[in-house]
């Protein structure tokens, strides 16, 4: 059994990163051999991308795909632990489960993801959920097939969660959601360490990918026929600076531009790593999305500074004037309000640099304090009530919203290129995005799905776009 430890997962060490190429062993093969999986994701891209992987190893062992949670042989909850609801949404499945496991008792209930790294997750499930098989960590994915080989074979329940810096395993199966659009790793963890993130504890430390390896991935993808890829990463601009190989964000978005693949979308980019050269880059080639998310976090800066950001709001607003002056660009941002500390004023400050940027979008969140963390002992003296925290959102939303209607409506009678994602939840409807991630619902058959297509736009709202296919 091998617990979590948050004081472990905070070290950081310049120890080489190890390099592990996937083999499944034989022993495991057909173990899942007419039984069926369900996996639950929670969180950001990153832990999708790691639902595709885990999906991909359960395949790789026999198992196949049940969309009924309920009929499946064994179930996975993919975890977030970025705030408190995400924590809450999990445990409130995990006693959804207990009842199911009730009933089917030879179902394998699994937990993963970032809450399996946190030790305060691990002792609750092992004293109150014993209905959970197993615990596997970010640092384990690979050791899925084993775990349910040792379930099968022992009915305790098996903790696996490496607290270490993070090694890089090439070669992983992985079952993509989409035919068209996919996600590629570049950069694993996070060594920022903004003093409310839990990432760098859950995730490791900052490890990128080889270019020639992610140039495989990219041109075989395109070999596919995939139209578009997500370049992934907690901080994609600080891409290569573990590795010295003499290679960064800039060189690497070339290169997979060079491929032709007709679509290249990076996410996120830190304030901090942007460099002039990026942006030459992302200019010269027409295939490198024009869209940016570039979190600001607070527009104050004190509580830039307890935030552990590392720029100020000055150095935000030089780096984003240069941003806007590449074509066509849009950029959203993240906002948490209600940090430990924040008055008042330097709430205004936030909105002040929201009227500034006019932001096309951006995910506003309450500060959510989460425990290991520095803020989370400022959150113990924060004299700010929950009430004004929402007050705060409230407002910040209504101005966000504003922006976005007011640069969804600049689109109008205007034609843009989406890559057509699927059916629209509006009847009758079709869905994709503009190369500035812009949603746009418009009428139109199936047949579309997965090209790129013309679309005038007829209607704007908040948060999306109604249009119509020009032939
Ligand atoms: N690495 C990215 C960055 O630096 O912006 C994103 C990391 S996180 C998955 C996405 C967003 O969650 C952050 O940008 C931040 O706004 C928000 N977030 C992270 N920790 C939070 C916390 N403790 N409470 C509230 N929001 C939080
Ligand atoms: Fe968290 Fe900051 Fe790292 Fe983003 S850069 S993952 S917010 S520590």
């Amino acid at each position: 059994m091998e617990l979590p430890n948050l004081d472990k997962a905070r070290k950081r060490t310049k120890n080489k990163v190890e390099e592990i190429n996937y083999e499944l062993n034989d022993l495991y093969k057909n173990i899942g051999k007419n039984k069926t999986f369900y996996v639950k994701t929670y969180g950001c891209q990153m832990n999708e991308h790691d639902s595709e992987n885990i999906e991909g190893l359960l395949e790789s062992i026999g198992f196949k795909k049940n969309n009924d949670m309920e009929e499946a042989d064994i179930i996975i909850l993919n975890t977030c632990s970025i705030r408190e609801n995400a924590h809450n949404k999990a445990f409130g499945m995990l006693g959804r489960l207990k009842h199911l496991k009730e009933m089917r008792p030879n179902t394998i209930v699994a937990l993963c993801g970032c809450m399996a790294q946190e030790e305060v997750v691990v002792s609750e499930i092992l004293e109150k959920h014993k209905h959970v098989n197993f615990v596997f960590g970010t640092h384990n994915l690979y050791d899925l097939p084993r775990l349910i080989y040792e379930n099968m074979h022992n009915v305790k329940t098996n903790i696996c969660v490496k607290s270490v810096e993070g090694d890089l395993v090439e070669g992983l199966p992985v079952k993509r959601v989409s035919k068209f659009k996919a996600y590629v790793n570049i950069i694993y963890g996070c060594d920022k360490f903004c003093t409310y993130c839990i990432v760098p504890y859950t995730r490791g430390k900052q490890r990128s990918r080889k270019m020639e390896d992610i140039l495989n991935e990219v041109n075989e993808l395109k070999e596919n026929g995939y139209q578009e890829v997500t370049l992934l990463g907690q901080n994609v601009n600080a891409y290569g600076k573990d590795l010295d190989l003499g290679y960064d964000l800039a060189d690497l978005l070339e290169e997979v531009a060079k491929t032709n693949i007709p679509r290249v979308r990076f996410i996120t980019s830190h304030p901090w790593d942007f460099t002039d050269r990026m942006i030459e880059v992302i200019k010269k080639y027409d295939n490198i999305m024009k869209y940016v998310h570039l979190p600001v976090q607070s527009g104050s800066d004190k509580i830039l500074k307890l935030m552990g950001r590392r720029y100020t709001k000055d150095a935000y607003k030089t780096l984003f004037n240069k941003l806007k002056e590449i074509d066509g660009i849009s950029i959203t941002t993240d906002i948490i309000v209600g940090f430990p500390g924040e008055t008042e004023e330097d709430f205004l400050d936030t909105l002040d640099i929201v009227k500034y940027c006019k932001y096309d979008g951006a995910f506003t969140f309450i500060y959510s304090p989460r425990v290991g963390t520095p803020a989370a002992k400022l959150f113990e003296k924060d004299e700010t009530t929950l009430e004004e925290k929402e007050q705060r959102l409230y407002r910040l939303n209504e101005l966000i919203n504003s922006y976005s209607l007011e640069s969804n409506k600049r689109m109008l009678n205007n034609e843009y290129q989406i890559l057509v994602e699927g059916l629209s939840n509006k009847d009758g409807m079709m869905y994709g995005y503009t190369e500035t991630n812009k949603l746009v619902n418009f009428k139109g058959n199936e047949d579309l799905i997965g090209k790129i297509v013309n679309i005038r736009i007829i209607d704007a709202k908040s948060f999306s776009l109604d249009g119509e296919l020009v032939e």
